[in-house]
Parts: structure tokens; C-alpha cells; sequence
């Protein structure tokens, strides 16, 4: 039987548990928090995980049962250290805690950034990419380098999702407006000029979704909906192509919430053709935040001896993905295979 590990998501708007082990996910249970108007609010977010930490954990325990894998085959605890919201994050920790001192089995911090780039090179082919990861948080571009994965580029103040989702807020549709953005953007294809921030490698998305609100008061929406996306894509392309010239990577992984956007899967698709890199994109279930790649990354962290004692794992809602020392990748193995 193949070790097996239940991890925990809980950073922000998802709490997700799951079962995996090296092969696939056994199982996994997920129960959203949909803000009743408005964004995501940290505490309210925090209690419905508070709520529900015990159902996703006793349900996905339940289904992994039912395919032969018992309680006492699991091998690990591990959940979101962060980054994300800290509220969220202390819910999840405390059940991830308990779970491990009933289990009596170790317990493992992952950095959210980085499972989202593990469970894509698991569920891809992606050997050794760039990944541009863009979630509602976050927008960064990685790449593994000497032990660690090194971010090349990223944003300045908000992320692209939240941007989206901010723009949207304004223009009246409802959380999460990524979607519906794209789905206006289609029926457009009338550019109006948006500010363009890229600041050596660096993004800011804030200045643009203002911008967009303003030009709301001159432009339809689905024309601003089509320029928001132009101009934010083209910015995370324009990055995501340098750190490939400068690292000499041949893949490009996408991750996060944004990766959904068939937009910006066309554009990216089109930068690497043109520059004879390989482009991968996961299934959509492992594109967002998800239990799967908690535990899946909390895997590899336990089979390379990464695991936390209770005093040192508490919560950091800034935690960087390039602090991590990456104990899991074989780099021989890397070149091998690239
Ligand atoms: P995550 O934080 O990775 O779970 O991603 C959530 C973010 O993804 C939210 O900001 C959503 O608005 C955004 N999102 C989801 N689907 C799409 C889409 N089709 N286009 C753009 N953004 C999206
Ligand atoms: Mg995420």
C-alpha cells in the first residue's frame, strides 16, 4: 500500500480536504464560502471554515474509507501555512493540529504557491517550468533554481484576480467577477488604452482596475471587460517570456484561479509557440485552490523528512514561496529529464 497524506486548504474563500498518495487523489471534499454581496471578508470566511473544518474532514475520511483506505494508513497531516488570510489560515492550522496529535502522525506546512505548482508538474507533463501563478491573491512568476523555486517576477500591490474581481465589484456584478469578466470580454474587440504597468519584472494591477472603473463612465462594459483583459494579459506574458529567455526553461506551467481564462491560456499558448517552449495547463479542478495539492506537496515534503513540530507551525500570512528550501526535487533528476 502507497503512503497516503490528508491535506488541508483553507486560505482564503476555499476549504477543501484531501486524501492522495503518489499515484492520484483518493478522495477529496470541498465546502466553498460564497460571500453573501460584496468580497471576500477575512472573519466571515474564517468562521465558515471554523464550521465546516470537521464535515470536509470527516467526509473525506468517510470516502477514502470506502475505497480501502483507512484512518490508520494515513501517514501525514498537512495544511496551508499561508500565504493567505490569517484568520483563515489559524482556522485550518488548528484543525490540521488536532487531526495530527489524534492521528499521531507528523504534521507538515506547506506554502500555498508552491502546491499549486507541484500538483502541475504531477498533473502535467511539466517537468522544470516557468509557472505563472495568478489567484485572486497572488501573481507571481517562479521557477526552480539551486534549491529553491525563485520568484522572477511579481505583483506590486494587488493580485490580477483580486483586480479582476475589484473592477468587476464596481461595474456590479458578483464575486468572483473573473468569470464574468470573460464572458463580457468576448463580445468586444474594441481596445481602449488601459495603463500598462511592468516595472522591470514586476506587475501592478491596481492602477488598472481603477482605470477600468473610470472608463466605464465613457465605454460599454464588454469593451472595457475586453481592455482590462488585453492589457493585464499582455503584462503577465510579457513577464512570464523574459523569466523564460533568462532562465533557458523550454516549459511554461499555469496555475492559480486566473489560469481558467481562456484568453489568457490563447495568449500564453501563442508566446510559447512562437518562442518553441511547451505549454501546460492542468485540469481545471487543479487550478484553483484545492486539498489535492496540499496534500500532494505535503507528500513529497514528508517522504524528503519536512515535517513541522507543533511549537514551530504557526501561520504566516506572507509566506514567501522563494524562503522555502525545496527538499523534494532531485535536481539531477531535472536535467535529466528536460
Ligand atoms: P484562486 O485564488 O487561485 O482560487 O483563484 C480565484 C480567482 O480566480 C478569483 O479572483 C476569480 O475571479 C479568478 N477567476 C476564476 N475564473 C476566472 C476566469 N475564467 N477568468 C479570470 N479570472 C478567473
Ligand atoms: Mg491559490
Amino acid at each position: 500500500m502507497k503512503r497516503t497524506v490528508l491535506g488541508i486548504e483553507g486560505t482564503a474563500w476555499n476549504l477543501s480536504a484531501a486524501i492522495v498518495n503518489e499515484n492520484d487523489v483518493i478522495a477529496e471534499v470541498t465546502h466553498t464560502y460564497v460571500p453573501p454581496i460584496g468580497g471576500i471578508h477575512p472573519r466571515e470566511a474564517a468562521q465558515h471554515h471554523a464550521k465546516f473544518a470537521s464535515y470536509v474532514i470527516e467526509k473525506v475520511l468517510e470516502e477514502a474509507e470506502k475505497k480501502g483506505v483507512s484512518l490508520s494508513l494515513i501517514a501525514g497531516v498537512a495544511f496551508s501555512q499561508g500565504p493567505g488570510l490569517g484568520a483563515c489560515l489559524r482556522t485550518v492550522a488548528t484543525a490540521a493540529r488536532a487531526l495530527s496529535l489524534s492521528l499521531g502522525v507528523p504534521l507538515i506546512g506547506v506554502n500555498h504557491c508552491l502546491a499549486h505548482i507541484e500538483v502541475g508538474r504531477w498533473k502535467t507533463p511539466a517537468r522544470d517550468p516557468v509557472t505563472l501563478y495568478v489567484s485572486g491573491a497572488n501573481s507571481q512568476v517562479l521557477a526552480y533554481n539551486m534549491g529553491k523555486y525563485r520568484v522572477f517576477g511579481e505583483t506590486l500591490d494587488i493580485g490580477l484576480g483580486n483586480a479582476l474581481d475589484k473592477f468587476a465589484r464596481s461595474a456590479g456584478l458578483t464575486h468572483p467577477g473573473g468569470p464574468k469578466i470573460e464572458e463580457l470580454a468576448r463580445k468586444s474587440k474594441n481596445y481602449i488604452p488601459m495603463p500598462y504597468v511592468v516595472k522591470g519584472m514586476d506587475l501592478s494591477f491596481s492602477g488598472l482596475a481603477t482605470a477600468a472603473t473610470d472608463a466605464l463612465t465613457k465605454a460599454s462594459l464588454e469593451d472595457v471587460c475586453y481592455s482590462f483583459q488585453e492589457t493585464a494579459f499582455s503584462m503577465v506574458v510579457e513577464v512570464t517570456e523574459r523569466a523564460l529567455a533568462h532562465t533557458g526553461k523550454k516549459e511554461v506551467l499555469l496555475a492559480g484561479g486566473v489560469g481558467a481564462n481562456m484568453r489568457l491560456r490563447e495568449m500564453l499558448k501563442i508566446m510559447c509557440e512562437e518562442r518553441g517552449a511547451s505549454f501546460y495547463v492542468p485540469e481545471k479542478r487543479f487550478m484553483g485552490d484545492n486539498g489535492a495539492m496540499i496534500a500532494y506537496l505535503g507528500l513529497l515534503m514528508l517522504n524528503s523528512g519536512n515535517i513541522l513540530s507543533i511549537e514551530n507551525s504557526h501561520v504566516n500570512p506572507n509566506f514567501r514561496p522563494d524562503s522555502v528550501k525545496v527538499t523534494w526535487i532531485n535536481e539531477d533528476e531535472l536535467k535529466g529529464d528536460t
